[in-house]
């Protein structure tokens, strides 16, 4: 049994049927199929099935001013209310009163205190290192809580090796990146290779930052193009997926993508989408960002 953390940043619920909204232009089967026909929109915020629940979660957590991803995620991956504490929204990297506090209450530090085994999926190219650990550089929220356990990023070798995933799920860059020997690969096949990397371990994580890029840059091509990668890798995990024991978690930190008509984020809800028999665990402990850590963890103390 594994839980299959998806995070992707930046996707909120938009107008249903909005020519500014990506969700209704692009080819989402997967999503479509759980949803009964639907997509997850403003209009459309709420669904339960046998294997599935969609249901809003709030991001401004009362804090004014639009939600940003470095309190966002430390909300998310910590179960704090980061914006209340530093007193407003700020992102993109964790505000600097919040990383000792990241290090110490995140959720891979609390997992490993419990004995619970868990992996950081995506990896990085030599650029991105260099950029986090170097003079000007900062760490973000997710591959600080990792780092935090002891463990190290994957690198380009874990992608190429086809044990890590690249942070757009398809690879299509890492040659412009300076890894041609890194090959692009299909989302389908990057979502059995997420799926069978959590078969045995407990936890396994994947982040997903290029939704919230296509939305800064309020491009609609490229939005597509990212919410169809998203869609393949779930239907790739779904393929040897165990509806009965395995979990699939997919939460975002803000709105974005959903309305291109503005390059910044939005203050819409944010889909909390759980697939697998025991969904209606986590969609109805959560409301707000600061419910996931907690939810997962008492999950993981029962099972
Ligand atoms: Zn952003």
């Amino acid at each position: 049994m594994a839980l299959y953390f998806i995070f992707w940043d930046g996707v909120g619920y938009g107008k249903k049927g909005s020519e500014k909204n990506p969700f209704f232009t692009a080819k989402l089967p997967t999503f479509q199929h759980l949803f009964d026909g639907n997509l997850p929109s403003l209009s459309f915020k709420r669904f339960s099935s046998d294997i599935v629940s969609l249901s809003p979660v709030n991001t401004t957590l009362r804090i004014p001013g639009l939600p940003q991803s470095g309190t966002g995620q430390t909300a998310i991956m910590t179960g704090m209310n980061a914006s209340k504490f530093v007193g407003k929204h700020f992102g993109p990297h964790p505000y600097s009163t919040l990383i000792p506090i990241i290090k110490e209450k995140n959720l891979f530090k609390q997992l490993q205190k419990m004995d619970k085994t868990f992996f950081f999926t995506n990896g990085y190219p030599k650029r991105y290192f260099d950029y986090i650990f170097g003079p000007k550089g900062r760490v973000p929220t997710i591959a600080l809580s990792y780092i935090s356990t002891g463990k190290n990023l994957n690198t380009h070798e874990e992608v190429k090796k086809r044990t890590a995933i690249s942070a757009d799920i398809a690879g299509t860059r890492w040659s412009e990146l300076g890894h041609p020997d890194v090959k692009p690969l299909n989302p389908i096949d990057a979502g059995k290779l997420f799926y069978q990397a959590g078969k045995n371990i407990d936890l396994n994580f994947f982040e997903y930052f290029v939704t919230d890029h296509a939305g800064h840059s309020q491009d609609m091509a490229m939005a597509v193009e990212m919410l169809e990668r998203m869609d393949g890798f779930l239907s790739g995990i779904l393929e040897e997926f165990d509806f009965e024991k395995d979990i699939i978690l997919m939460i975002s930190d803000h709105g974005n993508i959903e309305d291109l008509s503005v390059k910044t984020h939005t203050k819409n809800p944010v889909p909390l989408i759980v697939i697998g028999k025991h969904h209606s665990y986590f969609s109805s402990r959560i409301k707000n960002l600061t419910h996931i850590t907690p939810a997962v963890l008492s999950y993981f103390s029962l099972h």
